[in-house]
């Protein structure tokens, strides 16, 4: 891009000798909602570098934005991108927005939860013009490409549109997926936990814990860098990436420019890390948590809603729900739930502007990769904290990097999201909980993505027999319970746990 800076002059020049030297015009944007851009950042670069103009609207970009730029600039591409599930919804609520408007640009889906299968089954039926989902960001290429020549863009969008009509009717004749038990049955196969007070702690430090300007250098200690390779769509396990026969030189020079910023980042406070934490008495009710101001339980502070599984299982596994490994309140037993909200974010995006307004996006990607690392960190540091004194309940608990990157200890921290509780809204409980925004400037969007992008935040549970898992396809029994538990409408719960519904809506 520095290179591009200077010739640009000539290049105009040229152009306005009569040649034109721009393969086409391609409008970016992250949905409205979402707060992610590393990829579409990346598709960005890429695309420039091979001779696209990019017309990159940022993040949480309203569809009105991008049907008036799309005209107004005549583009003749439109690309999407989103990380989070609810963007999937967006996307498919743009596509029908861009038939509605009159656009006719080839459309192009890419990012994290996006798919083949969801693109030809919730997008691409939508929009009349070619609409291709973009695995990563080395095909964009490819495709963009095809798509502006005029001699391959017939051919290329009949056999997407062959392509994604044999995945919808793979998919409605598809072989019936493992059925689902009702809600009620699923519930009856919870876990065995037989609930008793010595598998109870009671926290050392209870209450919420703030933790402003946490130290970045102490927060670099705990890095996983394995997923850090991922983001640049490097493939391979950390540390042996750096000796892989095909991406290792890259890989290592990524690894080598990447401590030398994280050694500014902490030695030039680039960066501002700001947590809460707190630990709740709570028990179970139901499938839900009862958070309750104090230990006196009488008074409920927040409910927190939990899913749970309801694929047929082999007899003996349970249908898991994370309001399992809490204590039922029946039992009697004083138990208690955590949260945590962390960012590494602020100064983040100040920084990157900076760098991209200097044309040099690879270290404005470079640094928001590291400040998404340096979140992830701290959401593992303060887990050991709140494990070895906060709650307390391991204070005898090693501090081997690995085992924590393999998250070998006791307890766990799901995070919203994520598959044991896919539905992004109950981060709205976490926020409100911890009083998130007051203490770390931390906010929330409209599809309940984290600002600034570098955050992370979840629940705590202590319980020795709690563990992660996938929540998979549940059934409209449970969809209409919750929505019943959490006061929304249907329509509201069928949208937000589209991912999950194991049932056409
Ligand atoms: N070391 C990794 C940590 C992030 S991935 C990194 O630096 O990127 C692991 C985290 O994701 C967990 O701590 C938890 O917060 C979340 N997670 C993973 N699997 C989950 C699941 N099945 N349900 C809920 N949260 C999950």
């Amino acid at each position: 891009k520095k290179a591009v800076a200077i010739l640009t002059p000539y290049i105009e020049l040229e152009k306005s000798a009569g040649s034109s030297s721009s393969a086409g015009t391609i409008l970016l944007a992250t949905v409205k909602g979402d707060v992610h851009d590393i990829g579409k950042n990346i598709v960005g670069v890429v695309l420039s570098c091979n001779n696209f103009n990019v017309i990159d609207l940022g993040v949480m970009v309203p569809m009105q934005k991008i049907i008036d730029t799309a005209k107004s600039e005549q583009v003749d591409l439109i690309g999407l991108s989103g990380l989070i599930t609810p963007s999937l919804e967006e996307m498919s609520d743009v596509s029908r927005e861009l038939q509605r408007s009159g656009l006719t640009q080839p459309l192009l889906i890419g990012g994290a939860t996006t798919s083949r299968t969801h693109t030809a089954l919730k997008i691409e039926p939508h929009y009349q013009s070619p609409t291709v989902w973009v695995k990563d960001a080395s095909r964009a290429v490819g495709v963009t490409q095809k798509l502006v020549s005029p001699d391959a863009a017939g051919p290329f969008a009949q056999s997407i549109r062959d392509d994604y009509k044999e995945v919808r009717e793979r998919y409605q004749s598809r072989p019936r997926r493992r059925p689902l038990r009702s809600i009620d049955e699923a519930r009856k196969r919870r876990v065995e936990i037989t609930w008793n007070s010595s598998d109870i702690a009671a926290p050392v430090k209870p209450g919420i814990h703030e933790f402003n300007n946490f130290s970045l250098s102490e927060l670099a200690e705990y890095i996983d860098w394995g997923p850090f390779f991922m983001t640049w769509e490097l493939a391979g396990r950390y540390p042996g990436i750096l000796d892989d026969a095909i991406v290792g030189e890259q890989a290592r020079s990524l690894f080598d420019d990447a401590k030398v910023m994280l050694k500014k980042i902490v030695e030039e406070q680039w960066l501002t890390a700001h947590g809460v934490v707190g630990i709740f008495p709570a028990n179970a009710v139901g499938d839900d948590l009862q958070i309750y101001t104090d230990d006196s339980r009488s008074t409920v502070q927040n409910t927190l809603h939990c899913l749970r599984q309801q694929v047929e299982k082999d007899s003996g596994k349970p249908n898991f729900c994370l309001a399992d490994f809490v204590a039922p309140a029946e039992s009697g037993l004083t138990d208690h739930v955590g949260a945590f909200a962390v960012t590494a974010g602020h100064g983040c995006a100040e920084r990157a502007l900076a760098f991209e307004q200097d044309h040099d996006d690879y270290n404005a990607i470079l640094l928001k990769a590291l400040a998404d690392r340096l979140a992830e960190a701290f959401a593992e540091c303060l887990h050991a904290k709140v494990r070895r004194s906060l709650w307390g309940y391991a204070p005898e608990e090693t501090a081997d990097n690995e085992a924590l990157i393999d998250e070998k200890y006791r307890g766990i921290r799901p995070a919203p999201g994520y598959p044991a509780c896919p539905e992004h809204s109950e981060k709205q409980s976490i926020f409100d909980l911890l009083d998130v925004p007051t203490r770390t400037g931390m906010g929330l969007t409209e599809s309940f993505a984290m600002t600034p992008p570098a955050s992370v935040s979840g629940l705590y549970f202590a319980h020795p027999k709690s563990q992660y898992f996938v929540l998979g396809k549940i059934d409209r029994d449970q969809v209409a319970d919750y929505a019943k538990r959490k006061n929304i409408s249907l329509q509201q719960a069928e949208r937000w746990l589209a991912p999950n519904l194991g049932y056409e809506r």
